[in-house]
């Protein structure tokens, strides 16, 4: 027998699992809005000129080596990185009081974030929005070890933000413990709080002490507006705060494959920094030793490059608008085809994603008789849609709810 015996299949992954069905549907229908990444009108993943002609250059450079980096990755790309998150006026950045180290996109951030947290900060509780991300509790949870609690966060009713419930458990959380804040683009429910909402959860963050982790994975994805989507990150680190921030260059430079992404942690004083970054270092060398070259390579060109930054964010505001346009698009097909309920929720939400409101069984209609594929608690992509199949759509929600 095999010493593999005893090993039991994994569960399939939620997300990873729709895009193998929609691959083995035969139907010329079908509809993919599971995946979370950017398509274009026709439905084709999107490489963004910015990035092509930032990778023609580095092509052209003759004189670049392929040498490992320090485990930290790029120091300049790391200090790019911490200007597009905490802006060019930062105060804590000025005075080397935040630590970066380049990762493997969002989730290596996270993942780097957490262990160091296990081992290097005393209170050994997570507080994760209800819902989230669904790769957060295995991260924080399955691989870090650390104890998850939920706090409240989507109200099914107004499909809106659950703000008193969101208060009144991080109110009761105990003192110092972390808790995970999206940045922008809330994920799978794509509802944010407002800038006065903000106000009073960093209100709350600092009678309790906790401890924030922003994780963002859709700067300028959002609004389309760079520094917009970082206010809330902003708010915070101008309050003085203590902070961890995860960055990931997947959406808004469509670097998915590349794993580009850094992890930033926030100190009182330089010094602490210091050996904080040292930490983080450990953390990466038994993990992978350093990250790979050329994603970041990339992301330096395009954000010290007047010509290429400012064609990316003309491409980022493009995605943007793609994507609200496709929610105006599905809300008015709704109201076309007469389809039951209220749906001002799906052009309310922002961001990739929209969470319909639709039960598992709505849903399991959408997939089986409709062909659209998507998550399982009623979550669509809305960069998966067209202004083609906005229609098509529509009927499928209609046929699901009725
Ligand atoms: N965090 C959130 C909320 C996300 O939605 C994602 C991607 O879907 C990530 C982090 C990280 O993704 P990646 O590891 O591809 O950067």
């Amino acid at each position: 027998g095999s010493v593999w015996a005893g090993v039991p299949q994994a569960p399939p992954d939620g997300i990873l699992g729709i895009t193998e069905a929609f691959k083995a549907d035969g139907d010329s229908r079908k509809l993919n809005l599971g995946v979370g990444a950017y398509r274009t009108e026709e439905g084709q993943p999107l490489v963004l000129s910015a990035v092509r002609q930032a990778e023609q250059r580095l092509v052209a450079d003759g004189s670049r080596n392929k040498e490992y980096q320090p485990m930290g990755g790029d120091a300049t790309f790391c200090q790019l990185s911490r200007r597009l998150a905490f802006g060019a006026e930062c105060p804590a950045s000025a005075a080397g009081r935040i630590a970066t180290v380049q990762t493997l996109s969002g989730t290596g951030a996270l993942r780097v974030g957490a262990e160091f947290l296990k081992k290097h900060y005393a209170v050994k509780v997570v507080y994760l929005p209800d819902p989230t991300w669904a790769n957060h509790g295995n991260i924080f949870g399955n691989a870090a070890g650390l104890e998850l609690r939920k706090y409240r966060y989507f109200d099914s009713q107004t499909r809106g933000l659950d703000y008193q419930g969101l208060l009144s458990d991080l109110g009761a959380a105990p003192e110092g413990a972390v808790v995970v804040l999206h940045a922008c683009a809330h994920n799978p429910t794509g509802v944010d709080p407002t800038p006065e909402q903000w106000q009073g959860i960093l209100r709350v963050v600092q009678q309790r002490r906790l401890l924030p982790f922003f994780d963002s994975a859709y700067q300028g994805f959002a609004s389309g507006d760079l520094d917009k989507d970082a206010a809330a990150l902003r708010m915070f680190t101008s309050a003085g705060l203590e902070l961890l921030l995860a960055q990931s260059y997947a959406k808004n430079m469509g670097l998915y494959g590349e794993r580009v992404g850094a992890i930033s942690v926030v100190s009182h004083c330089a010094d602490a920094a210091k050996r904080v970054h040292s930490q983080l270092c450990a953390v990466v060398r038994p993990m992978y030793s350093s990250p790979p070259i050329h994603g970041a390579a990339i992301v330096v060109k395009v954000l010290s490059d007047p010509q290429l930054f400012g064609l990316w964010r003309q491409e980022l505001a493009g995605m943007s608008r793609r994507i609200q346009a496709m929610r105006t698009a599905l809300k008015q097909a709704l109201i076309e085809v007469r389809c039951p309920g209220n749906w001002d929720h799906i052009t309310a939400q922002i961001g990739m994603f929209s969470y319909t409101g639709l039960t598992k069984a709505q849903c399991q209609n959408m997939t089986n008789k409709w062909h659209v594929y998507m998550t399982m608690d009623g979550r669509i992509s809305m960069a998966g849609l067209s202004g083609a199949r906005a229609r098509y759509m529509a009927e499928a929600i209609k046929d699901s709810v009725l």
